[in-house]
């Protein structure tokens, strides 16, 4: 299977070709942009049609710029696509919809396939555990460069436990506690963000009940988890069918957005 890497010379993109290299798939090779140093040793690509020409599978985490030049370029060539950039419009996000009436697509915000399992975990735990008895809260813990809070993936873990119990999350998010909150709602699913030095993402949701507390937590250490798990993606891609796909899916649990 040829694999080809759009962004090659980015953070993620340098770690996916290293993980392809890692799997014994072939690497095709990879685009970057004019200005960019790409690793040693690899075939660059002019743009994205001519890699889209000599790779099986694209591996994608660019810019949400070049969505609908990929999505349109992917399709044409009939080459399965793992979409990782995040930052899409909604004009972006039906051009992936539009090729994924073409081609297969993986698309995820988060491919750690830890994360993944905890969202799928959270949903269920969100189901079982009754929100009268069983009080959510979801803890992140990141480096001190991180602007917002609290993250992507502990909005979606807590997206995930309101899912499980059948809620509207807008209305049950609280976040920033401070001062004379008043007791804590029935149902509510609380958030506390901590940052500070270097961590690459902690996260925790915690049911907190009378008589028992139950915690799950997942920490990533570096990039790689999401490289991993892109190229996972790209190998489950073998032979798919048109579709637009999640980590879910390519994990085998119900199907779950990260
Ligand atoms: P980065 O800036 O280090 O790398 C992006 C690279 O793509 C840069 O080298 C840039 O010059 C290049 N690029 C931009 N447009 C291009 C184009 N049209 N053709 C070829 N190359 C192009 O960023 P990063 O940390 O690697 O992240 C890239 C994207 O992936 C971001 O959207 C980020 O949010 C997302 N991301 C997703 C996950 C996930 O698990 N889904 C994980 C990490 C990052």
């Amino acid at each position: 299977m040829k694999i080809g890497v759009a962004g090659i010379a980015g953070r993620m993109g340098r770690l996916v070709a290293e993980e392809i290299l890692g799997t014994g798939a072939v690497l095709a090779g990879g685009t970057c942009l004019p200005d960019d140093v790409p690793p040693a040793g690899i075939s660059r690509f002019s743009d994205i049609s001519a890699l889209a020409a000599a790779a099986d599978v694209v591996v994608d985490f660019t810019h949400a710029l070049s969505v609908r030049d990929h999505a349109a370029f992917l399709a044409g060539a009939g080459t399965a696509w793992v979409l990782g950039t995040t930052g899409l419009a909604d004009v972006d996000q039906e051009a992936v919809a539009a090729a994924a009436r073409r081609v297969a697509v993986v698309q995820a915000a988060n491919f750690s396939p830890g994360v993944n399992l905890v969202l799928a975990m959270a949903e269920r735990l969100g189901a079982a555990l009754p929100a009268e008895a069983y009080d959510a809260e979801i803890i992140d813990m990141h480096h001190r460069q991180k602007v917002d809070a609290p993250s992507g993936t502990a909005l979606a873990i807590g997206e995930a436990v309101a899912r499980g119990r059948g809620a509207d999350f807008a209305g049950l998010r609280v976040g920033g506690r401070d001062g004379h909150t008043g007791a804590r709602r029935t149902g509510a699913i609380g958030f506390s963000a901590i940052r500070g030095g270097q961590v690459v993402g902690d996260h925790t949701l915690l049911f907190a009940a009378a008589d028992e507390h139950i915690a799950l937590t997942h920490r990533a250490f570096d990039r790689r988890s999401f490289a991993r798990g892109a190229v996972r993606a790209a190998l489950w891609l073998r032979d798919r069918p048109p579709g637009l796909y999640s980590m879910m899916d390519v994990l085998g649990m119900e199907r779950t957005r990260a």
